[in-house]
């Protein structure tokens, strides 16, 4: 069974069909990337994906079970995980409490029990500032521990939006344009980050814009465009389609 199956999946804006009928299986760990011209539809199967818009048609199955219709945040609960381009919550906040209070959502220890402090709360606390503290590290953010996130160099805050949805535990990884409006030297961290998080067997669908880096990343690519599914396979083999190079390279 897929991990994530996408079943005529279709999305109106009106008259506009953003997505129309998209067919789409991802198993566990795969890292599928999804390009395609501007307004071609791939935010919103991102959006359709994370219940953030309700699919105007057809269904989202997640392991097996339906989960269009749900609450983003029943869906992020179940392991779908999607980032957006600021998705820090606390800038008022250092760059570690940032990540703790991540992994405190994935606490198993309830409210009350934190409330009075009992040993199964005080033993899992601990744990959750070691797990907050190793995902620090992981991104490279070592050194900010203690710099409140609005203070970060811009290339800093997006590796601390990673470094909190990973802290989430995501079995799937939603990641749209993460390298948006970077320099060089921003984007190599960021590619580094999505590397190690590849590393930990997450799940991942990456929109992005540059298709050498969906080339570096992904072994599997689809291709969308008008809303419409138009390829599905390596990059290899997407490359090589005249309709592809049409739609999304331009004719030259
Ligand atoms: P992409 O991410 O591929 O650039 P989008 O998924 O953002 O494309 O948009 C696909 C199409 O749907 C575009 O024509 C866009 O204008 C339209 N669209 C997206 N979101 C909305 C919305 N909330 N309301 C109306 N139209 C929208
Ligand atoms: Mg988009």
């Amino acid at each position: 069974m897929p991990l994530l199956k996408l079943d005529h999946v279709k999305k109106a804006f009106g008259s506009l069909l953003a997505l129309d009928d998209i067919e789409l299986s991802v198993n566990k760990g795969e890292v599928l990337g999804i390009v395609g011209p501007n307004g071609s539809g791939k935010t919103t199967l991102l959006n359709v994906i994370s219940g953030y818009y309700h699919s105007s048609g057809g269904e989202v199955l997640y392991k097996g079970r339906k989960i269009s219709g749900m609450r983003p945040d029943q869906i992020a609960r179940m392991g779908i995980i999607r980032t957006f381009q600021q998705n820090i919550v606390y800038w008022d906040t250092v760059t570690l409490e940032n990540v703790y209070r991540t992994c405190y959502l994935t606490a198993k220890t309830n409210y009350w029990q934190s409330f009075f402090n009992t040993p199964a709360w005080v033993k899992e606390n601990k744990e959750l500032w070691a797990k907050a503290s190793e995902i620090v590290q992981l991104f490279g953010l070592g050194d900010f521990s203690f710099s409140l996130a609005q203070g970060l160099p811009h290339g800093k805050q997006r590796s601390l939006g990673m470094a909190m949805a990973l802290a989430a535990d995501p079995d799937v990884l939603l990641l749209d344009e993460p390298l948006a409006g970077m320099d060089a030297y921003e984007m190599e961290i960021v590619l580094a980050n999505i590397k190690k998080i590849i590393e930990r067997g997450v799940t991942i669908i990456l929109v992005e814009h540059n298709i050498k880096t969906v080339l570096s990343l992904c072994p599997r690519i689809i291709v969308l465009n008008f809303g419409h599914k138009i390829a599905d396979g390596s990059g290899q083999e997407v490359l090589k389609r005249q309709d592809v190079i049409e739609a999304y390279l331009g004719v030259e």
